[in-house]
C-alpha cells in the first residue's frame, strides 16, 4: 500500500549569483559577493547528495549566462531547475513588454545553457506584477513560488484581483496555477544576511535554526500532507556556521516520521492531481475569496 507523506520537504536554493547585487548598485566588491554563490555551490550540492535530496534551484537567465558549469552541475545531479527572472530584476517598472522581455530572456538564457524548461518560477525579490501571472499562464508552468497567502498548504493563485484604497478588495477567479507559498522567515537572506538599506540582521544560524526547526515540527504535527518550503541562497547558507546548521536541521526533519524530500515540481503535481481547481474553488478555500463566497 502506497501512503502518502505526512510531510514533504521542500529545499529550494535561489542561485542569484551576482544579478542581485547588479540589480542593485555598480560597487564591484559589493558585486563580488554574488561571487560566493559559484564558489559555495560544490558544497551544497556534496550535501544535497550525502543526505540524498533532490532539490530545487531557480536561477536567473544572468547567472546561467555566467556559470553555465555550474548550472549544469546541478541538472547533472539531478536537481530541479527553476526560473527566476533575468537579472533578478523588479518588473513593475518595466511595463508589461519589458516584463515579458525580461521573462523571454531568462527563459532562453535557461534553454541555452542546460537544455531546460522550468516548470516552476519564482519572482526576484517577491517582485510580482499582475502581468507575471499572465505570463506565468502563456507559458504553460504548473507553479509559482512567491507568494504568502498560506504557509504549508498550497493553494491556486487569482487572476484579476482589484484593489484600491477607498474600496473593498476584489477577488478575481482562482486559475490553473500552483503557488507553492514563501515565507521571508523560511528565507536565510533577511536573517542572516547585511545588505545596506534591506537588511541588518547577523542572526545566528542557532537562533535560524530555533525559526525554522519550531516552523517545521508546527506543519508535522498539524499539517498532514503539506508541504514545507525552505528559501536558501548559495551566497547565504554556504558559509560553513549555516550549512553545519542546515545538515543539523535535515537530520531533525528527516528522523520525524512520514517526512519525504522532493523537488516542488513533485509536490505541485501530486497535489494538482490531487485537488482538481474546480472543486477546490467550490470548496472553504480562504484563497479563493470570502466576500465572493458571501454574495
Ligand atoms: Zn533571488
Amino acid at each position: 500500500m502506497v501512503t502518502e507523506p505526512q510531510l514533504s520537504v521542500c529545499l529550494s536554493f535561489d542561485f542569484d549569483a551576482m544579478s542581485v547585487w547588479i540589480a542593485e548598485t555598480d560597487n564591484p566588491a559589493e558585486i563580488s559577493r554574488g561571487e560566493f554563490g559559484p564558489y559555495a555551490m560544490p558544497r551544497i550540492l556534496a550535501l544535497l547528495e550525502k543526505k540524498d535530496i533532490t532539490a530545487t534551484f531557480f536561477v536567473p537567465g544572468h547567472t546561467a549566462l555566467a556559470y553555465p558549469r555550474s548550472v549544469c552541475a546541478i541538472r547533472d545531479a539531478g536537481h530541479e531547475i527553476g526560473h527566476h527572472g533575468w537579472v533578478h530584476e523588479n518588473p513593475a517598472p518595466l511595463g508589461k513588454d519589458g516584463e515579458r522581455d525580461v521573462f523571454q530572456r531568462g527563459l532562453d538564457a535557461l534553454e541555452a545553457v542546460a537544455g531546460v524548461r522550468p516548470l516552476g518560477y519564482r519572482s526576484p525579490s517577491g517582485d510580482f506584477t499582475l502581468t507575471t501571472v499572465d505570463l506565468l499562464l502563456e507559458h504553460g508552468m504548473l507553479y509559482e513560488s512567491s507568494c504568502c497567502g498560506s504557509d504549508f498548504l498550497p493553494y491556486y493563485l487569482r487572476q484579476g484581483d482589484r484593489w484600491s484604497k477607498t474600496g473593498p478588495y476584489e477577488f478575481g477567479r482562482p486559475i490553473d496555477l500552483v503557488e507553492m507559498p514563501m515565507s521571508w522567515a523560511l528565507d536565510d537572506f533577511p536573517l542572516m544576511e547585511f545588505s545596506v538599506g534591506w537588511s541588518t540582521e547577523q542572526t545566528a544560524p542557532s537562533t535560524v535554526r530555533e525559526i525554522w526547526q519550531g516552523e517545521f515540527d508546527y506543519a508535522h504535527a498539524h499539517v498532514p500532507g503539506g508541504v514545507f518550503i525552505l528559501t536558501c541562497h548559495p551566497q547565504v547558507i554556504g558559509r560553513g556556521s549555516r550549512l553545519l546548521m542546515l545538515e543539523g536541521l535535515i537530520d531533525h526533519m528527516r528522523a520525524q516520521p512520514g517526512v519525504v524530500f522532493e523537488p516542488m515540481h513533485a509536490y505541485a503535481e501530486r497535489w494538482r492531481a490531487d485537488h482538481p481547481l474546480k472543486e477546490w474553488t467550490l470548496s472553504e478555500s480562504t484563497q479563493v475569496g470570502q466576500a465572493a463566497s458571501n454574495e
